[in-house]
């Protein structure tokens, strides 16, 4: 018995990088996990067979976000395979690096699509199927809160958009027992990043360095988060944006 079993949860993004983190955090916790992605059927697959090695149950599920329709493509598809959600984490993301001066309207609309607009309908979708004392869990980013890295401007916009999301739907779902929260990371070791963090020991110690503790974040720093959020430990925690930089922003 976990502390969330016999709840079901859904992780936008759960085939890779932080969301696999968290996906499996959330199975090993006990919850059955829908795992969702966008293209990458095999890293969906894989996730869900490592919960299932693990002892817990998950499926996967596919729709791509940013595209309109995409929350209704979304919640057809898990209703195919489960009914009723207790905790609902926003994990899908995407990023965009250019000077102020080359952003276009095309990338930034993109941007704000997957980040920021998908998670507002998921969650308005959501609202039949999620439980009373459930969970919305939505992932940030410490570059919501510093203009370290001026060139992800929009993306960083994006994400502070969603943490108004956040604080202000915690008004609108907190009569039903729902909390929601941001998480937000700092600089962990996935795909993304892989192309510059990955390229050479000098980038991999200046990423380190960021952080108080010395280190570059794992998903599992992350998952640790969400889980304590998505358990009923975290009942009392509301409309909160939550550093899970590793001190980056100190
Ligand atoms: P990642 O390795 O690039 O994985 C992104 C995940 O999101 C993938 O599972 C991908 O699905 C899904 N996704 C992206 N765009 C999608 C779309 N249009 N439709 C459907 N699914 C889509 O990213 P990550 O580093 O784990 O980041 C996860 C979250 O943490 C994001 O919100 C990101 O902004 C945030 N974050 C990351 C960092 C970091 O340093 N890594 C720092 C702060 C915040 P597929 O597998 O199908 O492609």
């Amino acid at each position: 018995m976990g502390v969330l079993t016999g709840r079901t949860a859904l992780v936008t993004g759960g085939g890779r990088g932080i969301g696999r983190g968290i996906a499996e955090r959330l199975g090993r916790d006990g919850a059955r996990v829908a795992v969702h992605y966008g293209s990458n059927e095999a890293a969906a697959k894989e996730t869900v067979a490592a919960i299932e090695t693990a002892g817990g149950s998950a499926f996967a599920l596919r729709a791509e976000l940013g595209v309109p329709g995409d929350a209704q493509a979304l919640w057809e598809a898990f209703d195919r395979e489960a009914e009723g959600l207790d905790i609902l984490v926003n994990n899908a993301g995407i990023g965009t690096s250019k000077p102020f001066a080359e952003i276009g309207e095309a990338e930034y609309d993109r941007v704000f699509a997957v980040n920021v607009k998908a998670p507002h309908f998921i969650v308005k979708h959501a609202t039949g199927r999620l439980r009373d004392g459930g969970r919305v869990i939505n992932i940030s980013s410490g570059l919501a809160r510093t203009a370290a890295m001026p060139d992800l401007m929009a993306y960083a916009m994006a994400k502070g958009a969603l943490d108004v999301f956040t604080r202000d739907l915690s008004k609108v779902l907190g009569p039903r027992g729902i909390t929601v929260n941001s998480v937000a990371p700092g600089i962990i070791d996935t795909d993304v990043n892989a192309a510059w963090l990955r390229t050479s020991d000098e980038a991999w110690a200046a990423a380190a360095a960021r952080s108080a503790l010395g280190r570059v974040g794992t998903p599992a720093d992350v998952a640790d988060v969400v889980a304590f959020l998505a358990s009923d430990a975290g009942r009392w925690v509301t409309g909160a944006w939550l550093d899970a930089t590793g001190g980056s922003l100190v």
